[in-house]
């Protein structure tokens, strides 16, 4: 009877998914001007929406599946198996996850816990573990309810913040553990030049997605800043190797464009820093909006993209005791998600961000339910306004519901400041 219930609730959510990524797929590919590389990722969204889902793409090999963006990649791919990234952005697996999540908890949250009961029997021996990194309260909690669901979970423990030594200590202890467990999860030893191989993928992926950040900021602009959403949301499951190749063939077009002026969008565009919880596919909707009214994203701060491989691990021997702390510091150190505390890099990275890349204003998205992205706004907003940077402050969640209400005041943001850029050219 149970089975029955589930099988009629996987399909009806599997039908809801297939058309939500559709319609944001959709609302993508109407934009003007789109780089053919971009089809790539089009395609792989589309696939990964209809069928089996993310089960599809792992292929033969043990799944080590993640959440979060602290579980060092490199080390499980140098013991041969595929990182998963199950973080969900779906507003189907938001409402099947509404069904026994408190009201109050966070839109990822509910959906990946969501997606994860209604294919449980989808995910089978390939899935070694589900790797939760003890950052915010409710991905801690989701560790027991996984746990309760028969999902193999490990709790990967972070410290509270980064900045002192103690903390630094606890977090490649914690690494070191895990890659120790690793070999067991995997049945395959963790070994020097296996994990020299995947710090050099994983590295290569960094240099190809800096390169991107630079086209990105381009003037004018020669990408949506949505698209590139779903570039870097396409790092959580894709083959790394894929992934690499097509982004260099996306890089190798947006270059080609800035050679032959080729923009996607009005030269006065508003130029915007998307930051807060992040923006997962389906859930496009704000980055959507703003770009739709006008805008165009040319950075952003957030965990589902920019945060993901900005750094690169740096070691000096080739040694498994240098390397594995190596990779740990790459995790801990350019962290700023607002569960550390304190969190002032995060203050000091969007200023950054905000000058060299010229913007004029800031999008700060908060899910309902997300407390520490919530609390960390009137920080953000100090130090924006103390530089004269506007901050739109968006709550919101996975329902396509308030969409209208979002327009709106997206729309007399950008507004706001087109007459704010034409007042300084009248008084130039
Ligand atoms: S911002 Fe939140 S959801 Fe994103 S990695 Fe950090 S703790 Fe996880
Ligand atoms: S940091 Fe916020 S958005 Fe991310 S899982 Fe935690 S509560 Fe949700």
């Amino acid at each position: 009877m149970e089975n029955e219930r589930l099988q009629r609730m996987r399909k009806t959510t599997r039908l809801h998914l297939a058309m939500e990524a559709e319609e944001t797929l959709q609302r993508l590919e109407e934009f003007p001007e789109r780089p053919a590389a971009m089809e790539y990722f089009y395609a792989l969204f589309r696939r990964i929406s209809n069928g089996d889902g993310l089960t599809s793409l792992a292929g033969e090999g043990k799944v080590i599946a993640t959440m979060c963006m602290q579980v060092p990649q490199e080390l499980i791919l140098a013991v041969g198996a595929h990182p998963l990234r199950l973080c969900s952005g779906a507003n189907a697996y938001d409402q099947v996850g509404a069904e026994f999540m408190p009201a109050k908890s966070c839109p990822v949250i509910r959906a990946t816990l969501g997606m994860l009961k209604v294919n449980y029997s989808l995910w089978g021996d390939n899935l070694a573990s589900i790797v939760i990194p003890t950052t915010c309260d409710q991905k801690k909690k989701a560790c027991e309810q996984l746990t309760n669901m028969g999902y193999p979970v490990y709790s990967l423990e972070m410290p509270a913040g980064k900045d002192s030594d103690l903390a630094r200590y606890y977090w490649q202890e914690s690494v070191k553990q895990f890659a120790h467990d690793l070999e067991g999860l995997a049945g395959r030893r963790l070994t020097a030049a296996g994990l020299r191989g995947a710090i050099g993928k994983v590295g290569r992926a960094a240099a190809l997605f800096r390169q991107l950040h630079r086209l990105r900021g381009n003037r004018p602009p020669l990408i949506l800043g949505s698209d590139l959403f779903l570039v870097y949301n396409a790092y959580f499951f894709d083959d790394i190797e894929r992934w690499s190749a097509a982004v260099e063939a996306l890089t190798a077009e947006l270059e080609e464009r800035r050679q032959n002026g080729v923009r996607v969008t009005n030269r006065r565009a508003p130029r915007l820093l998307f930051t807060g919880s992040p923006p997962i596919f389906p859930n496009f909707k704000v980055p959507v909006l703003v770009e739709l009214s006008g805008g165009i994203i040319v950075a952003d701060e957030s965990c589902s993209s920019t945060r993901l491989l900005s750094d690169a691990v740096a070691y000096d021997e080739a040694a498994l005791n240098d390397m594995v702390p190596a990779v740990a510091d790459r995790y801990l150190k350019p962290c700023t998600c607002p569960c550390l505390t304190p969190n002032g890099d995060r203050l000091r990275k969007l200023v950054t961000m905000a000058g060299e890349l010229e913007v004029d204003g800031v999008v700060y998205q908060a899910f309902s339910g997300c407390l520490p992205y919530e609390m960390e706004r009137q920080q953000v907003n100090e130090v924006l306004s103390e530089r004269g940077i506007p901050m739109l402050y968006v709550e919101t969640d996975y329902s396509p519901e308030d969409s209208g209400q979002l327009s709106t005041r997206v729309e007399a943001f950008i507004e706001s400041i087109k007459a704010r850029k034409r007042r300084k050219v009248r008084t130039k």
